[in-house]
């Protein structure tokens, strides 16, 4: 079936991912591969902008490319690749960032957070992350970008980049991508409070065991105003019951929804029913994730490929890139 057109999304290698990274980002990377042609990268150079050390750089990609193929995303079909490892972005990033005005860069609310983030280290890379996102969007010519309501300026801004290059060199070589939005799901941690954040030590890993999956989720904050086991739930107010509704089938929604507000099931039982759930689901991906694991030839196999082929569409782009600008 002919695809509706190039998908291009990327996230920062950060190692092992979360229950909010699955339902936030990787189950939507999945679904859209029956529709688009998607290119899915790990920016490791977006990630020198914060780190202090790169010494579990290679580690988390590695893990983080583990948990994507082990979810579903299909390397046969969708390229998936090391940013670093197409280094033809890196000069799309100095063309456009010709084109790019400073006082545009300064006066994003990204780069004034990331400023107040990390005052001793404003480097560089930090004011031109738009122009290396636009460099990785536009150099594999890509149609559309998944985001969700809140980064949707990020792909505007890529757009007005392109436009300023069109014009500058009078031409239509570089593609505005259009934005595709998504529901992006918000998922709490088991605060019940922040979302879920590796940082915040709230989240729940995929590929913990059974056992520590359990364990975190008897953690979870509920309804903060049932007291006691007799104190009837307000199941709305509760994160355990937002993840039943993911998690569980409905007819045990249904249950934990009636007897919740009645006190006639404990908050004890009703996480325990949930973790078993959850296992019962993260099952075949933790199978998928071990297989992989133990191959990491395979695993490295399967990135080099997908930075052949994407490396294919960016050469192309640059060849049109520096015809457009007259470059001797
Ligand atoms: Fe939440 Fe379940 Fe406890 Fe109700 S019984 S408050 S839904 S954990």
């Amino acid at each position: 079936m002919a695809k509706k057109g190039r998908v291009f999304s990327g996230a920062r290698p950060t190692g092992r991912q979360h229950l909010g990274n699955y339902l936030g980002a990787i189950q939507n990377y999945v679904a859209l591969q029956d529709d688009y042609d998607c290119v899915y990268c790990i920016v490791d150079v977006h990630a020198l902008t914060t780190v202090e050390t790169t010494q579990d750089l290679r580690k988390n990609t590695f893990e983080m490319a583990l948990d994507w193929l082990a979810a579903g995303i299909r390397p046969e079909e969708s390229i998936l690749f090391i940013q670093s490892h197409v280094p033809e972005v890196m000069e799309l990033h100095t063309y456009l960032s010709m084109v790019t005005a400073l006082g545009k860069l300064t006066d994003l609310p990204t780069f004034k957070e990331k400023v107040a983030q990390q005052p001793e280290n404003v480097n560089y890379g930090l004011l031109g992350y738009p122009v290396l996102m636009t460099a990785d969007i536009v150099l594999y010519k890509t149609d559309v970008v998944p985001v969700g309501v809140d980064q949707a300026p990020h792909v505007e801004f890529a757009r007005e980049i392109v436009r300023s290059f069109n014009y500058r060199y009078n031409t239509k070589v570089l593609i505005e991508p259009q934005v595709k939005h998504t529901e992006i799901l918000k998922v709490l941690g088991i605060d019940g409070k922040a979302k879920m954040s590796k940082s915040l030590n709230n989240h729940i890993e995929l590929a913990a065991t059974p056992q520590e999956t359990s364990a975190r989720v008897m953690e979870m904050v509920t309804d903060p105003a049932r007291m006691k086991r007799t104190d009837p739930g307000n199941p709305e107010v509760c994160n355990v019951f937002s993840m039943h509704k993911i998690f569980s089938p409905a007819e045990e929604v249904n249950m934990i929804d009636a007897e919740c507000r009645r006190a006639g099931i404990g908050c004890v039982d009703c996480k325990k029913r949930f973790a078993a759930n959850l296992n019962q689901h993260l099952e075949p991906f933790r199978a998928k994730r071990a297989e992989l694991a133990s191959q990491p030839d395979h695993v490295a196999d399967v990135l080099n490929n997908g930075a052949e082929r994407a490396r294919v569409i960016a050469q192309e782009t640059i060849k049109e890139v520096r015809e457009a600008m007259q470059l001797p």
